[in-house]
């Protein structure tokens, strides 16, 4: 009888306000993404599978802003199930594109964009997703244009 495999770390990969090119650029390692396989669980990565697996996660990889109640709510409960979470691109990091509402009415942009504005759910401001974290006194967030590790 041979020895028990070591559980394999368990990854989570979640998409918050983004266009999805973060995760994305994951899926493009097409050389790497076998070997990875054979030695990461990837539990969560609605982008790659409809599979859906429930933490804990030992590394979860963030992309996009907080710009929804709802996405406040998620992120705290991501942060919760993760041993690690490392935000990854621009908008996660640093709030991207959508931030731009934090200089502007947003109340102006969703009356002149949507047609339909009463159907828009948003926060008055979009913020990079550590910015949301239940308790910082244990997380550190790294500043940088490509991702931060948040503890
Ligand atoms: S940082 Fe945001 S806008 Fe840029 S590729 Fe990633 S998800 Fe898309």
């Amino acid at each position: 009888m041979g020895a028990r495999e070591p559980a394999r770390p368990r990854l989570g990969v979640f998409k918050f306000a983004s266009c999805d090119g973060c995760q994305l650029t994951l899926l493009d390692c097409e050389d790497e993404l076998l070997a990875l396989a054979a030695r990461v669980d990837v539990t969560h990565f609605l982008e790659a599978s409809s599979a859906v697996g429930t933490g804990p996660y030992d590394l979860s990889l963030v992309e996009g802003s907080v710009t929804t109640a709802e996405d406040a709510e998620r992120i705290r409960s991501v942060r919760a199930a993760s041993r690690r979470l490392v935000t990854i691109g621009a908008c996660a990091t640093a709030g991207g594109v959508q931030a731009l509402r934090n200089f502007a009415d947003v109340e102006e942009f969703r009356e002149v964009v949507y047609a339909r504005p009463e159907y828009v759910e948003t926060l008055a401001t979009s913020t990079p997703s550590p910015r949301t974290s239940p308790s910082t006194s244990n997380s550190r967030a790294v500043p940088s244009t490509a991702a931060s590790c948040w503890r």
